[in-house]
């Protein structure tokens, strides 16, 4: 337990370092990965061999082969369809997994819960934590268990979906020419895909090589994912950012470069990892449905719930329990009040960050250094992030920490970077800027989905998202959205994709099974679930509104767009996943239109 704190003097701090950091654009201040800067999205190294353009019929397209593609097309495999047909821009299926492939890659989430179907496909991650390459073979064991790589294309991007009501069918169209049909459309786009810039002006202009984290340039740098960036030797390299990615890669950046230059807007609250290989004895004894159980398990501890057991037993489990389930029985137990309690909450909050800043002294040599690296806000205001050697990295004489005290960069010139008025000189920028989240759903998925009579889903969810369960929107017939719309959020995303998943195979199953040409949800259906959304959310604008801004909280502005939990089942993850089963065990499909 840390020493005593004057809890005054840090809701001051926290309130003063976040008014700092809060910038009149919000969520516009980045810059999109168009125009002059669409090179920064280009696959590396990838040159896709010219093919010719589909125009056959499949029983169902998906739009992305990350893990909630990859779990689609497993369902609908299940479901009986036979010609299943992900069509990815990377040149393999992994999604997240197959573009972030930077040094020191890794999976935050214990591997034993995020790498869904385990059981199914026999295979136990090698370590607690795993890495990158492992996720990415384990997205190829599924798309191969599942013949999910016969009918699938990469290196292609849908431009257009348009339905077809006379047809009953999708018409795809791509940058490559294709004009497919399918009976089935299911956008997995995933929630954090599309990479974004700062919005500093001169990144045009910058004479070396330039790259963002998820798109590494490995021929530049030398190396793979495990490290070995030998090239590096002899140049000076800048990483803008210092989130979960670039905590990361920055110690592999740090052992390898002549110099490096860490350009900090905000510090990142930075844990144990506390990773270990799988212990071959407690493989043995797990009996058969322990995925599911552990999944579940820490689904209700992070969402607040009670549970017996902690079996993940972890950073995120330790952090978010402290902060909810055991203590908040306790003083439920105490008779406490909502007000006391939240009081109660913040105390054990601000522990549990005087833990996380005390870790800092402890490790950084450079008491100014040490100061600098110092998370000065609540424990969820931003992703924490978990890593052992983050912090020594700072220690090492190539390294430098750029503190902007809040303000970010200020202009990249031809030589390199500026902050605080320092023009400081290099060979390499790496641009750990993070990815959209809030913006609008159709111009992140990057297609146009027309539906029926020509509406288009970027008018109607213009107006108003409305979906059924997150899953389907009335005009769009048998197209199915995986993914963080509507839906409940895990810190766990495999979770949720994997429960509407095993939905979307009930649905399309049903439907194959009563012979529907089509089905989408009825227009009471739908407006009744947009309405559960409009009731469920919301609870948490104090916590976000005095929150240091980050994609959290919609950039410091929280009730002027969605940031990350807006929009979605505010009863929690577990509670939305009740929902779904409960309607499903109903048996009648109520709610959809089956044409
Ligand atoms: P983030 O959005 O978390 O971080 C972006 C960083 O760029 C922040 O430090 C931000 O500062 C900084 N930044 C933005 N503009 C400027 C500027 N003008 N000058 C200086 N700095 C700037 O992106 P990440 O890629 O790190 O992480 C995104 C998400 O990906 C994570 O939150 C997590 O959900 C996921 N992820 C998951 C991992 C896992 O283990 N499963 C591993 C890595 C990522 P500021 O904080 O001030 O905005």
């Amino acid at each position: 337990m840390s020493e005593a704190f004057d809890p005054d003097a840090l809701r001051a701090r926290y309130r003063a370092e976040r008014d700092k950091r809060l910038r009149a654009e919000g969520n516009a201040q980045y810059r999109p990965m168009t125009g002059t800067l669409a090179r920064f999205r280009a696959d590396p190294g990838v040159d896709p061999a010219p093919r010719v353009p589909l125009t056959d019929h499949v029983d169902a397209v998906i739009v992305g082969g990350g893990f909630s593609g990859l779990l689609a097309g497993v369902r609908l495999r299940e479901a009986g369809l036979e010609r299943i047909r992900i069509v990815e821009t990377g040149a393999d299926v992994g999604g997240t997994w197959y573009w972030n492939d930077y040094p020191g890659v890794q999976c935050d989430i214990e591997s034993y819960i995020y790498l869904p179907l385990l059981e199914e496909v026999g295979y136990l991650p090698c370590e607690k934590y795993s890495h990158g390459p492992e996720i990415h073979a384990h997205c190829r064991t599924i798309a191969e268990r599942w013949g999910l790589l016969d009918d699938a294309v990469f290196s292609t991007r849908v431009e257009r979906m348009t339905w077809d009501d006379a047809a009953g069918h999708w018409i795809v169209g791509t940058d490559r020419g294709d004009a497919m049909t399918a009976k089935y459309v299911v956008p997995a786009i995933g929630p954090l895909s599309v990479p974004k810039l700062p919005g500093v002006p001169g990144i045009e202009d910058f004479r070396g090589v330039a790259f963002h984290t998820s798109r590494w340039d490995y021929s530049y740098t030398g190396g793979d994912t495990t490290g070995g960036l030998v090239n590096l030797h002899d140049q000076r390299v800048a990483v803008i950012g210092t989130g979960a990615t670039s905590v990361q890669c920055i110690p592999h950046l740090g052992r390898w470069a002549e110099h490096l230059y860490v350009f900090q807007r905000t510090p990142s609250s930075v844990d144990v990892r506390g990773n270990a290989p799988t212990d071959p004895e407690w493989a043995a004894s797990l009996p058969p449905g322990w995925q599911q159980e552990r999944i579940d398990n820490f689904g209700t501890l992070v969402s607040g719930g009670f549970a017996e057991v902690d079996l993940v037993n972890d950073g995120w489990t330790d952090i978010i329990r402290r902060l909810t389930s055991l203590g908040m029985a306790e003083l439920i137990a105490q008779g406490l009040g909502p007000e006391e309690i939240a009081a109660r909450m913040e105390e054990i909050d601000f522990q549990k960050m005087e833990e996380i800043r005390a870790r800092v002294d402890a490790l950084v040599d450079d008491p100014a250094t040490a100061e600098a690296l110092k998370p000065w806000y609540r424990q969820f205001c931003k992703r924490p992030t978990f890593n052992d050697d983050y912090l020594p990295t700072f220690n090492r004489p190539n390294v430098t920490l750029v503190d902007t005290d809040g303000r970010g960069v200020e202009r990249i010139t031809e030589r390199g970077v500026v902050a605080g008025g320092v023009e400081y000189e290099v060979d390499c920028i790496v641009f750990g800027t993070g990815f959209e989240v809030g913006t609008d759903y159709v111009a992140r998925a990057g297609f146009d989905l027309v539906g029926r009579d020509g509406e288009r889903l970027a008018d109607k969810w213009g107006r108003q998202v409305a979906t059924f369960h997150g899953l389907t929107s009335r005009g769009f017939p048998n197209c199915f959205f995986m993914g963080g719309v509507q839906s409940g959020v895990s810190p766990n995303f495999t979770e949720l994709y994997n429960e509407q998943s095993l939905h979307l195979g009930y649905v399309v199953g049903e439907a194959e099974r009563r012979g529907a040409r089509t089905v989408e949800p009825t227009a009471e259906a739908e407006a009744a679930w947009v309405q559960v959304i409009r009731d469920s959310s919301g609870g948490r604008e104090d916590f976000q509104e005095a929150c240091t801004p980050g994609y959290y909280n919609n950039e410091g502005r929280p009730g002027e767009g969605p940031g990350w939990f807006g929009g979605n089942y505010g009863g929690g993850a577990p509670a939305f996943f009740r929902v779904l089963r409960e309607w499903r065990a109903g048996g009648d499909l109520a709610g959809l239109d089956l044409g």
